[in-house]
């Protein structure tokens, strides 16, 4: 590949051209334009390639339906854990504890009254001594 050629697959990368429409128009296999964008780490816009957002292992998908980004519900379980901050319409809820005063945040729930378990037990109870 020459210069001129790799700095025009980086170009048509970054616009989000799929690697096999890049490999048609600068007349180069495929496989040198994947290889050439991954070791400069080219990213476009649309992944062109369907891989499973939590592993990386190649999706099949369906014409007519969804379009997959996870290859299994475990994958997608792990990966939702891992950006709680991404569920759409749970915010983020920031708080201060009713028995210790202490400032805290928790996502999708807007009813915390305590930062942890313990508090809760404490206030509702109060240790269970004087009642
Ligand atoms: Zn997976
Ligand atoms: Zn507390």
């Amino acid at each position: 590949m020459t210069n001129q050629q790799k700095e025009k697959i980086a170009n048509l990368r970054l616009k989000g051209l799929s690697y096999t429409e890049i490999a048609d128009r600068l007349n180069v296999s495929r496989a040198a334009v994947v290889s050439f964008c991954r070791r400069n780490d080219l990213q476009a816009s649309q992944p062109d390639t369907d891989v499973c957002r939590e592993c990386g292992s190649a999706l099949v998908q369906t014409p007519g339906m969804k379009r997959r980004v996870f290859c299994s519900a475990g994958c997608r379980v792990r990966w939702w854990k891992a950006h709680p901050e991404r569920l759409s319409g749970k915010a983020t809820y920031h708080f201060v504890c009713k028995k210790c005063g202490k400032p805290f945040s928790a996502y999708g729930n807007a009813k915390r009254k305590y930062c942890c378990h313990e508090c809760y037990i404490e206030d509702r109870f109060g240790g269970g001594k004087d009642e």
